[in-house]
């Protein structure tokens, strides 16, 4: 879904996942225009119509994205709101990569005589990688 801001040009993308059925307020990132909207199956309904309030009010959804006409994505602390994860809790780790002797990557490596517990991996026993 675009919002295309009649003020500035800049198009703010809202993505489907949050505003798939979305009613409330978002704001242009170019300008800090509050916008209301209604999106039904992320379709909007209507027009996006300015409304008074401070961009920064916590009930105000970030778009995803947005960039200006001449294709300049607008970056910045609360311009665009940060991509959803699966689990907010988990950032990722690097796992374990090895080499083979010819240089290629490797998807594991055996596991150390410290990453064990009795017969079974520290990691599964414990619940974390090393
Ligand atoms: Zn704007």
């Amino acid at each position: 879904m675009l919002l295309k801001c009649p003020k500035c040009a800049v198009k703010n993308y809202l993505d489907p996942y949050p505003f798939w059925n979305y009613t409330g307020k978002t704001k242009c990132a170019g300008c800090d225009t509050v916008y209301a909207i209604e999106s039904d199956g992320g379709h909007l309904v209507g027009e996006a119509r300015p409304v008074p309030g401070k961009p920064t009010d916590p009930d105000v959804l970030l778009p995803g994205f947005a960039d200006t006409p001449d294709f300049q994505p607008v970056v910045g602390e609360g311009k665009t709101r940060p991509a959803p994860r699966a689990r907010a809790d988990v950032y990722g780790k690097p796992k374990p990569i090895t080499r083979n002797v010819r240089g290629r990557l490797v998807s594991g490596r055996p596991l150390k005589a410290e990453e064990l517990i009795g017969s079974r991996a520290r990691f599964i026993v414990e619940g974390k990688e090393s």
